[in-house]
């Protein structure tokens, strides 16, 4: 921290051990004004000298609990962090930060959701004489979810142009619940045709798609029990002319599919196994030959089974109502079920080795695989062959190879997934279908506005590809939000002619992401390397590693952001949020995402028509769900997770950029899902992930601070007094300004005039306020 003489006496926050930072008073600067004697205000009696930059100074009382901190005059770590802890501690959970509005989970249910809230945010018009959006959410009513779906909403119909909202945080921290609060606000406000059946009954589709994709998508967890185990764009179509609503799609992008065969000893599987188990009738169960016990199952049985706060048995009937709604007839039904049962059949496939050297599998037990084979539709025998051995290739033969035990259960458990995987997809894309066959997506003059709830950067003790993919994510959506931050700084001070060249901090993120996808003449990046690495003969997670450090290493190669581990089979990525080990364990096999071929060639060909139908290469489309547009398919070519996810996200992105977006940024407030309480370091931690710390420091790279014209004059004139004549001060003019700024002796490169108002680094205009309580 840089300051002067007014530092003496002043009020700082100092770094604390224990509760992360605490205030102090300086008592006088020394070494040169390098360091200063501070009193802390935990143990007065001890005063204790720090260096200048490890303080930080306090903003003046009037920005406590501010609501947009943006506008507070000193935009550091503890003041933000502290003033969401104030207003959290009174239940004002949303908070702007410039274009970020920060919500943090409250962790019970408040009592602002409902129609009076709706009526309250709907149709609010900001001060006409506001002219730039920034300085619109500064006067808006509170901030609040509805405020920013609100804004979203009006800038479609009066832009009648595309709006997204990004709502990202860790998990836990509340993404699910915003974006059901966004669509909850859109639906109230949209024009209603009460005479339009279908109009109601579309939108009661959109609400009741949340249910079918929870249950289906959603898993109790450590850190949530209702926690989204994929991410979801949704757009909700409205025609702009007439604010009806048109359409709807969803989108959906990395699904946790291991759960399916392997969880944490604390966490369950996906919701509807147990909703199943326990709301299906006697006679359900029976015929699929179920029994009433998760017990039973070798992919339940080793997880939490009952959950504070879960009702399996009611949210069956939730989804059983859902899925009316939705209009899934009831062989559908049926067909949805059955694939679960048959996932629950396959986890209870076990093998033991016998014969030559004790390593060719055998199952363990008969019954199942009967099961398995009858429910699938498929001959027993064909199955037992695609279970038990492969076929390889040795030369230009194809010779039959046993399998091991445990390559057995890898094998069904990789069928266990991707029969999961694909139902998944067809539950999404009959809910799209259905969407589109109640929309009037046809009309003219519709946009949408699109609603992204996915995982927020992701760093643990132990990272493997997920966390890649999802931290890779993060740092496209930070690089498009930091670019759209200088597009609006840009045109402001273009707006009011300011010549100052404002940097695309969206440039900073360019390297990791080249690092991981490649660069646009040089294709090598760490999927590239990883996607070779899984067709080559030999390939191992080993040689894989080895590539990466040969071709990424920053010691021999351009990119200084990778860097091999200490560990031996890792690699170090420096992302915007922090650097990230990552583990290779198991990558190529997540990469390859292995369905032996047999087996979807037998399951292709089965007697059950929905079976079948999941596997048909005719219609098996290429699970990137991204729409799909004429003859674009690639049904058929073996493609990997990473060039799945690689080309999922690029599409998502160029929809984001054709949008205005808008930004949220939930914040889990401590890791005992308790109201009230507010961990610092917790929340500091994921300002600094997610990106409203970096908001922050490039606005503090610019001229943050602003005020207009007349308002400065009124507000300052008192510095200036000698020189300002009360004449001159009526007209609080341009002119005016610029005699208080000379007499106020500023450094010229601390402000700038522009046509309507004054802009000011950082904390400048914090020292007028302390100036003007001297005189
Ligand atoms: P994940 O990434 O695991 O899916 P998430 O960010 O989507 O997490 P949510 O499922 O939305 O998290 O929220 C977790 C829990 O926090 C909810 O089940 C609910 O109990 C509580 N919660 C979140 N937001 C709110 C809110 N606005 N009001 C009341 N409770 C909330
Ligand atoms: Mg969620």
């Amino acid at each position: 921290m840089v300051d002067d003489g007014l530092l003496v006496d002043g009020l700082v926050w100092l770094p604390d051990p224990q509760q992360t930072f605490v205030k102090g008073h300086i008592i006088e600067t020394i070494s040169d004004g390098k360091q200063v004697k501070v009193r802390p205000e935990n143990s007065p009696e001890t005063p204790i000298i720090l260096d200048v930059d490890k303080i930080e100074r306090c903003n003046p009382p009037q920005f406590d609990k501010c609501e947009d901190m943006a506008s507070m005059t000193y935009l550091s770590e503890p003041s933000v962090v502290n003033n969401l802890m104030l207003r959290y501690k009174e239940d004002s959970i949303y908070t702007c930060s410039g274009l970020f509005l920060v919500a943090v989970n409250p962790y019970k249910e408040l009592d602002i959701y409902d129609k009076s809230y709706v009526s309250m945010y709907k149709n609010f018009k900001p001060d006409k004489d506001v002219s730039s959006e920034k300085d619109q959410k500064l006067t808006s009513r509170k901030p609040h979810i509805f405020a920013i779906s609100e804004e979203a909403f009006q800038n479609l119909i009066t832009d009648g142009k595309d709006q997204s909202i990004l709502v990202t945080g860790e998990s836990g921290a509340g993404k699910t619940e915003t974006t059901k609060k966004v669509i909850q606000y859109l639906l109230a406000v949209v024009s209603t045709d009460n005479s339009n059946s279908t109009h109601s009954s579309f939108e009661s589709q959109i609400l009741e798609a949340n249910p079918i994709l929870e249950s289906f998508g959603n898993a109790q967890t450590v850190k949530n029990i209702n926690s989204s185990r994929f991410g979801k764009f949704i757009k909700i179509h409205i025609q702009h002319s007439t604010r009806r609503l048109v359409g709807a799609h969803i989108d959906w992008y990395l699904l946790e599919k291991s759960r399916v065969v392997l969880q944490d000893k604390k966490e369950r599987n996906y919701h509807v196994f147990y909703q199943f188990l326990k709301g299906a009738s006697e006679s359900e169960l029976k015929k699929l030959k179920l029994i009433r016990s998760f017990q039973h199952y070798g992919y339940l049985k080793d997880t939490n089974h009952a959950v504070a706060g879960i009702n399996d048995k009611e949210e069956y009937s939730k989804l059983q109502k859902a899925l009316e709604v939705m209009k899934f007839s009831k062989e559908e039904k049926g067909h949805i079920f059955k694939i679960i049962a048959i996932i629950l059949h396959l986890g209870n496939l076990t093998f033991k080795n016998r014969g030559k050297d004790d390593s060719q599998a055998q199952f363990s037990d008969d019954a199942p695989i009967n099961t398995v084979s009858e429910l699938l539709g498929v001959s027993e025998n064909e199955l037992r062959t695609a279970l038990l051995t492969s076929r390889v290739k040795a030369g230009r033969e194809l010779v039959t190879q046993q399998r091991t035990a445990s390559q057995a259960k890898f094998t069904v458990d990789a069928l266990s997934k991707s029969l999961y995987e694909r139902l998944f997809q067809f539950l999404a894309n009959k809910i799209n279908d259905n969407f589109n066959s109640n929309s009037l997506l046809s009309i003219e003059a519709q946009n949408f506005v699109g609603i992204l709830d996915i995982a927020g950067f992701e760093i643990f003790d132990r990272n493997s590809f997920e966390q890649l993919c999802i931290n890779y994510t993060n740092e496209k959506l930070q690089q498009f939000f930091n670019h759209h931050m200088f597009v609006l700084e840009q045109s402001e001070y273009l707006r009011e002619g300011i010549s100052w060249n404002y940097v695309d901090f969206g440039h900073e993120l360019k390297p990791t992401i080249e690092l991981i996808e490649g660069t646009s003449s040089n294709k090598i990046g760490i999927f590239s390397l990883l996607n070779e690495e899984c067709v080559v003969p030999k390939g191992s997670d080993a040689s894989f590693l080895e590539k990466l450090h040969r071709e990424l290493d920053s010691k021999t190669n351009q990119n200084s952001r990778y860097k091999p581990s200490k560990l031996r089979d890792a690699f170090v990525v420096q992302h915007y949020a922090g650097t990230v080990e990552y583990s290779v364990d198991g990558w190529l096999d997540k990469n390859k995402d292995p369905l032996s071929n047999t087996l979807v060639e037998i399951l292709s060909g089965s007697k059950d028509a929905f079976v079948k139908g999941l596997f048909d290469a005719s219609i098996e489309t290429d699970l990137t769900n991204s729409p799909v547009k004429g003859g674009q398919r690639r049904g058929g070519r073996f493609r990997t997770v990473a060039q799945r996810h690689k080309e999922q996200l690029n599409d998502l992105m160029s929809q984001l950029s054709a949008t205005h977006p808008h930004f949220v940024r939930c914040i889990l407030p401590n890791t005992n899902k308790m109201p009230g309480e507010f961990d610092k370091r917790l929340v500091l931690e994921q300002l600094r992930c997610n990106g409203v710390l970096e908001g922050i420091r490039i606005a503090r790279s610019g001229y943050p601070n602003r005020i207009e014209f007349d308002q400065f004059a009124e507000t300052y004139w008192l510095l200036a007094k000698s020189t300002v004549s009360s004449r001159s001060l009526r007209r609080r003019s341009k002119d005016t300004c610029e005699i208080i700024l000379k007499d106020l002796h500023l450094n010229p490169d601390v402000y700038k005039i522009g046509t309507t108002k004054l802009f000011f680094r950082n904390g400048v205009l914090a020292k007028l306020e302390k100036e003007k309580t001297r005189r």
